[in-house]
């Protein structure tokens, strides 16, 4: 799955958690749920690296981007949650990079062993998730940025609960 959906992915889960801590797991716990459906992928490393690339630049431009839409009160869950979402996929860099994985063994053969199911005719379903996932984000943000700044007109300004 490319690092963009997960991501997106982990942008929602951090608006679901209760606080960064359970952001940071639900996030890789999405990551393995999302490799574990069929999706993109069974190409040549050299075919595969341009795509990598832009990708990874995607899924920086999207955090920088989902970052600013949060209201504050959330950002550091939204964040933890695509942080945890990506940081499962640092195992590709880190060979490239640096020649080695940062995980052990053990979780990089269960990486490797939920994605049987890849497919290069899979690339327009990549696309769909993506844009399915970014509109459902922006709605959601969307529509918490105007309750906001009600609120704030209001003067009774909720602040979101934070715990682990
Ligand atoms: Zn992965």
């Amino acid at each position: 799955m490319l690092v963009t959906n997960h991501v997106l992915t982990g942008a929602l889960v951090g608006l679901a958690s209760p606080g960064p801590v359970t952001a940071f797991v639900g996030g890789v716990a999405s990551h393995f749920a999302l490799d574990a459906v069929p999706h993109w992928g069974d190409r040549p490393m050299e075919e595969v690296m341009p795509i990598a690339v832009a990708d990874g630049l995607t899924g920086l431009a999207a955090i920088a981007v989902v970052w600013r839409r949060t209201p504050p009160g959330w950002r550091l869950r939204v964040l933890a949650g695509m942080a945890g979402a990506s940081v499962p996929d640092l195992d590709k860099p880190g060979r490239v990079f640096l020649g080695a994985s940062p995980f052990p063994r053990v979780v990089d053969d269960f990486h490797a062993r939920i994605q049987t199911r890849e497919s290069s005719a899979r690339m327009p379903q990549e696309v769909l998730v993506g844009i399915g996932t970014a509109t459902v984000l922006g709605l959601v943000l969307g529509r918490m940025r105007r309750s906001a700044g009600r609120s704030r007109s209001t003067s009774t300004t909720p602040t979101p609960t934070t715990s682990a």
